[in-house]
This record gives structure tokens, sequence and C-alpha cells, in this order.
């Protein structure tokens, strides 16, 4: 997927920022949005390839180390609310890239270690129209999930 398609998904998470405090969950999970990639330190060579100085879509690309930065986030909550929830769209975000990032055909790691081997559901190319409609159904899904979670905090306000 491309930087801006990952933007795109991750602009989905945005709608959180309607929701209370939102506000830092959407900062983080602008910034979190590429991040598996730009983690990677991306170098151009005189030719413009890329290259980068963690081999791409490796140890940036593994979902453990993004599982655990969001359970951290979520165990921190109490004692550093605002900082927890910038890291917790981080990690999110971090989270959807590789979401998006094993439906094309590269693929990304996920056992130990995370080079070598990857694994791909080889659902859309990069540009192609099915990632595009991808990208919908991921706003169709996080406009869902942030009209339950309206309804849920309003009915609780309620009560
Ligand atoms: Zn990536």
């Amino acid at each position: 997927m491309t930087r801006g398609g990952h933007y795109a998904t991750a602009l989905a998470l945005a709608g959180a920022a309607l929701l209370p405090h939102g506000l830092a969950f959407a900062l983080g999970a602008a910034a979190g949005a590429d991040a598996p990639d730009y983690l990677e330190v991306p170098l151009f060579d005189a030719l413009g390839r890329r290259r980068s100085l963690i081999a791409h879509r490796t140890w940036t690309h593994y979902w453990p180390f993004w599982a655990a930065l969001a359970a951290f986030a979520v165990i921190s909550m109490p004692w550093a609310a605002g900082s927890a929830l910038v890291a917790f769209g981080y990690a999110l975000a971090g989270l959807l890239h590789l979401g998006m990032d094993i439906l094309t055909p590269m693929g990304i790691p996920l056992r130990w270690p995370p080079v070598g081997r990857r694994t791909s559901l080889r659902v859309y190319n990069t540009g192609s129209l099915r990632e595009v409609a991808i990208i919908g159904l991921v706003w169709g899904a996080a406009g869902c999930l942030v009209l339950v979670a309206s309804a849920v905090m309003w009915l609780f306000a309620w009560l």
C-alpha cells in the first residue's frame, strides 16, 4: 500500500476525535499511520532506489511489537491518560498499517524472527481499485465503531 493509502485508512481512526478525549487518540493515529515504514529510516541511492536502514517489512512490521505498545498504553491509562491515548492511537494505526500490508502480495512477517519469511493474503495490489475498496471498507467499519461508541457514551451519560 502507498503512503497515501496508509494515511487514508488511518484517517478513518480520526473519527474517534469526535469522542471525549478522542483528539489525543486521533493525533497518535495520524503519527502512527505510516510509522512501520518511516521507522525503517528510508534512504535513497543515486538512482532513486529505496534502501532503508532496516530492511523493508521486517522488524518494524512485526505485529507483536505494535500489540505490546497498545497493551502498554492501555495499562498506563490510569496514570498517564493523555500520553497513553496518543500511544494507543499510534499503536492501533501501526497495527492497521500492518493489516493493510498483509493484504498485499509482499505481505508481512508473522513469526519470529521477523526476517526472511512473510505471509500475504493477496487481496489487492497497490494502486488497484481493490485497494480503494478496502480503504472504503475500513472507513465504513471505523464509522460504525465510532457510532456505537458514541451511542454507548450517550447511554451512560443518561444513566
Ligand atoms: Zn508498510
